[in-house]
């Protein structure tokens, strides 16, 4: 019988091209993919029998951890009376119910809709936009992700660009890919984020033309940088002042960094917001959400979206009972993760110092960024990937071999199940990385 991770990677690769993402790479490194098949709280185990703990938590959703008990019990009963939904001909009761918390609990949400993907969320909302506004072109940011489609997929931006800043196609570019409509990028005009003057001097010349500006509102893609003081706010106004409509794209915050989205913390709502992975934990669920009259078009059938899967029960239910889990003890889950990312990241920095490894640790709840570099703070992806590069990349595999798993990056996603111990094990992990690197 084959057990172990290089034999089935053999198997495995002569059927399957590209893993499931060619954006992160294999489990730890190209060439030594994990084959895992089991997880509980933070850990997972490989084919081997080997435990690690596991900061990757499917790219984001894990904000339970795995396997968490009464997540799966609310899943057991509806797999017992298992049915179909019927995008667009029958509703469920349950969606009525997700709708009714979902809006409850994130400010922008006057009403909203259910997909499956973030992908397939992102790329309604900018058609909802492009309906609402009558207009063509959206800002996006370098550094940030918003799904794998031909209009938003990478680029960088066209540094001092006469004309309409639209990105451009580099090689070597990791979120480069071939076959793309070569039109794509002229839809779009990619900025550097955290720079308000850019933006100004943007929507100047152009802002009568943009319908939507995308953001992340923590880009935790780009490094896990925090909007710098004011410049949401700005933003806003800004949207305000040219009839922009300002869409957070919320599918790595959303209930991850706390339970009314990145808009809930730093108070600025937009227009239209987009939530995924973390909304249902461990099943593919996403949705659109936003004001009254952009959402409205779609009931006016003058906006469609459709897809066969989209309200499913299953995923309903496992978005329920994320957020009734999430909502318990007045939020018990964030704080037990305050608590331990706290101790994560602090623990890190003295580890840096005590070691004279200039080391950069920042993120929101729920996510956090480590790089090689003397700067107290990164606000920007380019800032951040000025650092030792190099390094980060081979942190993360002497990481993995350790038994610590990351995010490509390298980033870290934490879960409410994490223990002191795991903690106390990451730490004197770290630690001994570190002295060896
Ligand atoms: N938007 C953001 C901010 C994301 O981080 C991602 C996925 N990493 C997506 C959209 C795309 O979501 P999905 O992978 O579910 O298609």
């Amino acid at each position: 019988m084959v057990t172990t991770n290089a034999e089935l990677w053999e198997r495995y690769k002569e059927l399957v091209p590209g893993l499931h993402s060619n954006l992160m790479g294999m489990s730890y490194a190209f060439d030594k993919p994990l084959f895992i098949n089991k997880g509980k709280g933070a850990h997972v185990w490989d084919v081997e029998g080997r435990d690690y703990l596991d900061f990757v938590m499917g790219l984001g959703p894990g904000i339970l951890g795995h396997g968490n008990e009464e997540y799966i019990e609310a899943l057991k009963e509806q797999i017992d009376k298992l049915y179909l939904g019927a995008s667009g001909t029958f509703a469920i009761p349950l969606e009525l119910e997700w709708a009714e918390k979902f809006t409850s609990l994130i400010p922008c949400a006057e009403k909203v809709r259910i997909c499956l993907s973030g992908t397939e969320a992102v790329q309604f909302a900018i058609r909802i936009a492009r309906a609402y506004t009558k207009r063509r072109y959206f800002i996006r940011f370098q550094g940030h992700y918003h799904g794998w489609m031909d209009n938003i997929l990478g680029g960088v931006t066209a540094e001092n660009a006469s004309g309409m800043p639209f990105a451009l196609e580099q090689l070597g570019d990791f979120l480069g890919t071939e076959g793309r409509d070569p039109e794509a990028f002229q839809q779009s005009f990619m900025l550097p984020w955290n720079d308000i003057e850019v933006l100004e001097r943007v929507l100047e010349k152009y802002g009568e033309q943009v319908a939507l500006i995308i953001t992340e509102v923590f880009n935790c893609n780009g490094g896990c940088c925090l909007p710098r003081p004011g410049y949401l706010e700005r933003m806003r106004e800004l949207c305000d002042k040219y009839g922009i409509v300002l869409y957070f794209d919320e599918v790595i915050t959303g209930f991850r960094v706390g339970i009314h989205g990145a808009q809930g913390e730093v108070g600025i709502t937009p227009d239209l917001a987009t939530f995924g992975k973390a909304m249902a934990a461990a099943l593919p669920m996403s949705a659109v959400a936003g004001k009254r009259q952009l959402m409205d078009l779609v009931a006016e059938n003058k906006v469609t979206a459709a897809g066969t899967f989209n309200g499913y029960p299953l995923g309903v239910a496992a978005s329920l009972a994320t957020i009734r889990i999430l909502e318990k003890d007045n939020g018990a889950i964030y704080r037990h993760i305050d608590r331990i990312q706290k101790r994560l990241m602090d623990g890190f920095r003295e580890i840096g110092k005590r070691r004279g490894i200039p080391l950069l640790v920042q993120g929101p709840r729920g996510a956090f960024q480590i790089a090689f570099t003397d700067a107290e703070v990164a606000y920007t992806f380019a800032e951040l990937f000025a650092s030792d590069i190099l390094k980060l990349f081979r942190i993360r595999e002497m990481l993995a071999e350790e038994g610590v798993l990351t995010m490509r990056g390298t980033r870290w996603y934490m879960c409410g199940s994490l223990t002191d111990a795991d903690v106390d094990r990451t730490l004197e992990t770290f630690d001994r990385v570190m002295a060896k690197l």
